[in-house]
């Protein structure tokens, strides 16, 4: 779905083009048509989901082709009121951007500061006008602004102006606007007071929500073992054999310590494969349709190798060296949990890679929960340690946005709890 497959007019794609915006986000898909109808919509959305955009391209789209009939000053035909300064800035710059072909002209106002400069943009008229509620009635009852040609009203984050205390002079302005219009309302969360908020607004209207998007890292449950390099394999087994899973990926980071970890398995009877480089074309396929096919439930591959390997549902991605670019994590455990309401990811961290640790936890914001070591792990007694450098490395893919706080992993739900706390012996697979 493309801006122009949803009817957008040239001068607004251009612009959006420069914004650097190539597809709606989801609300923007939803949203843009019902309102290119003419729809009334309620909104349940956060700010962060694209929603600015959601509303300002219609109305300038709207406004565009519908220019003013009478000529000389412009009137304000679309009024949008925000909780803040800030977000009321925000939305201004937006349509200043979007709008950038468009001919259209907005203004904001808000409380603070001297209104000089603010009433001499209205007097000279504008087509779009940002507010916040305290201004807009105050200008409003100093005869600087006048509603009756607003064809579009929009009311942000509406239950931020509950929390301030703007009902009132929202429900004032409420009464002051022209019957016939567009209305638009927005809130992240729905309180009665704000449903009959809305209810006195719209219209019949439209209804979408959009859930904020959880971040790779918070969707996928993980956990983190610290475990010498020489115990690897043998929790690596004991987990397969401990945990319900459908099928597990493992990461190596070498080509040479893939086969080792089958040739391990397969002695502990747990049928696994690997798939990386200098395998044949015609070996990798069989693998991945056994995989696909869940015949074959464990697979042990390098990161180029699994780019190739087109499962979405894994329910398991095990770590077994962590990654020397931390973005690379993300990848890995983004495998999991998609098709799945949720999927679980761990990693084994060996004292060497723990400088890698730290930049995977500063990359994702949080920190990946550490696991209690089952305590019966037998060696491998063929242990050799791996000689592939281990070099740090800040590479960047630019795809996912690490998160500003510091903070721990979600709970673990049913098949996460599953993976996670090994089964009885009895269950053994
Ligand atoms: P908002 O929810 O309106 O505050 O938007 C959140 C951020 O997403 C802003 O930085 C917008 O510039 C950006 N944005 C909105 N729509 C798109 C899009 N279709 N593609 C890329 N970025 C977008």
């Amino acid at each position: 779905m493309t801006f122009k497959q949803l009817g957008i007019i040239d001068p607004i794609l251009k612009a959006l083009s420069e914004e650097g915006y190539e597809f709606p986000t989801p609300i923007q898909q939803q949203a843009l048509p019902l309102l290119l109808q003419g729809k009334d919509l309620l909104g349940c959305a956060q700010t962060g989901t694209g929603k600015t955009a959601a509303f300002a391209i219609p109305i300038l789209q709207h406004l565009y082709n519908n220019p003013q009939v009478q000529s000389g000053k412009r009137n304000l035909r679309a009024l949008i009121v925000a909780p803040t300064r800030e977000l009321a800035i925000q939305i201004a710059d937006s349509f200043t951007a979007y709008g950038k072909y468009t001919g259209l002209t907005n203004t904001v106002i808000f409380g603070g500061v001297k209104q000089g400069s603010q009433t001499d943009k209205l007097q000279r008229g504008v087509d779009i006008l940002v507010a916040t509620p305290g201004r807009l009635l105050d200008l409003m009852g100093q005869g600087f602004i006048r509603l009756d040609k607003v064809e579009f009203s929009v009311l942000d984050e509406a239950d931020h102006m509950l929390d301030m205390g703007f009902i009132h002079d929202i429900r004032k302005l409420i009464a002051k606007l022209p019957p016939k219009r567009q209305s638009l309302f927005f809130s992240a969360t729905m309180p009665k007071e704000i449903v009959e908020l809305a209810g006195s607004m719209l219209g019949n209207p439209e209804r979408i929500t959009i859930e904020p998007k959880q971040t790779t890292a918070e969707r996928v449950t993980q956990g983190l073992y610290f475990v010498e390099k020489k115990d690897k394999t043998a929790l690596l087994a004991h987990l397969l054999k401990t945990s319900e899973f459908e099928t597990a990926l493992i990461f190596s980071r070498t080509k040479h310590g893939a086969d080792k970890i089958v040739r391990y398995l397969a002695k502990k009877s747990i049928k696994a494969e690997a798939i990386h480089g200098n395998k044949s074309q015609n070996a990798r396929q069989r693998v991945l349709k056994e995989f696909k096919e869940g015949t074959m439930r464990v697979l042990v591959a390098t990161d180029i190798a699994a780019r190739g390997i087109d499962v979405d549902d894994l329910s398991l991605v095990i770590n077994f060296d962590l990654p020397n670019v931390p973005e690379t994590y993300v990848h890995r455990i983004g495998r999991t949990g998609r098709a799945k309401a949720s999927g679980a990811s761990i990693s084994f961290c060996a004292s060497d890679e723990r400088p890698l640790l730290k930049d995977i936890e500063k990359l994702i914001g949080q920190s990946v929960p550490k696991l209690q070591n089952p305590v019966a792990i037998e060696e491998d007694p063929d242990f050799e340690p791996d000689r592939a450098p281990l070099n740090r490395s800040r590479g960047s893919s630019g795809s996912f946005s690490p998160k500003p706080k510091q903070r721990t992993g979600k709970p673990a739900g049913s098949f996460a709890k599953s993976v996670f706390k090994p089964r009885t012996p009895k269950n053994n697979r």
